[in-house]
């Protein structure tokens, strides 16, 4: 936990989905019996329908992965999702994390929008701000373009 230079406090919108600080990881289930990720965590019977087993590990998933599809939210989604005042549009890209193969929906960092990505591009995860109030800014996780070096002219990474 940490505090921003208003002195709010920064906290995630959800707990227990992932971790936050230099290197934030989202957090899953993985099964014992048979190995499926699970995210979010805390599956009650494996997904996987050759699989009864209700025994996971939590562990992180990788944090970098590649653009499989992506689309804008040009209107505000409905709750409980929330959103900044006034609502500005964002992109949402579905990421397939290769080591993992689970594919994970995520807002794109605020900068960045449909017309700089394409399928295929590789991005990485980190946690940026949700929506704010008096005392707290809550965190969520964000996809962010990864400069590939080959066009990654204009693309400043970090
Ligand atoms: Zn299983």
């Amino acid at each position: 936990m940490t505090t921003t230079a208003s002195g709010k406090t920064r906290v995630p919108a959800i707990d227990g989905w992932f971790t936050t600080g230099d290197e934030p990881a989202l957090l899953a289930s993985r099964c014992e019996a048979c190995g499926t990720y699970v995210f979010p965590p805390g599956p009650t019977w494996c997904p996987n329908p050759a699989c009864s087993s209700t025994a996971f590990d939590e562990v992180r998933l990788g944090r970098r992965g590649r653009v499989w599809s992506f689309t804008d939210a040009r209107y505000q989604p409905p709750p409980p999702f929330r959103a900044p005042e006034p609502y500005e549009p964002f992109a949402i890209a579905a990421v397939e994390l290769v080591a993992e193969q689970l594919v994970v929906l995520g807002q794109v960092v605020g900068d960045v929008g449909c017309d700089d990505l394409a399928v295929g591009d590789e991005v990485e995860l980190v946690v940026d701000t949700l929506f704010e109030d008096d005392d707290h800014e809550y965190l969520v996780w964000k996809w962010k373009p990864v400069a590939t070096g080959v066009d990654g002219e204009g693309r400043a990474d970090g």
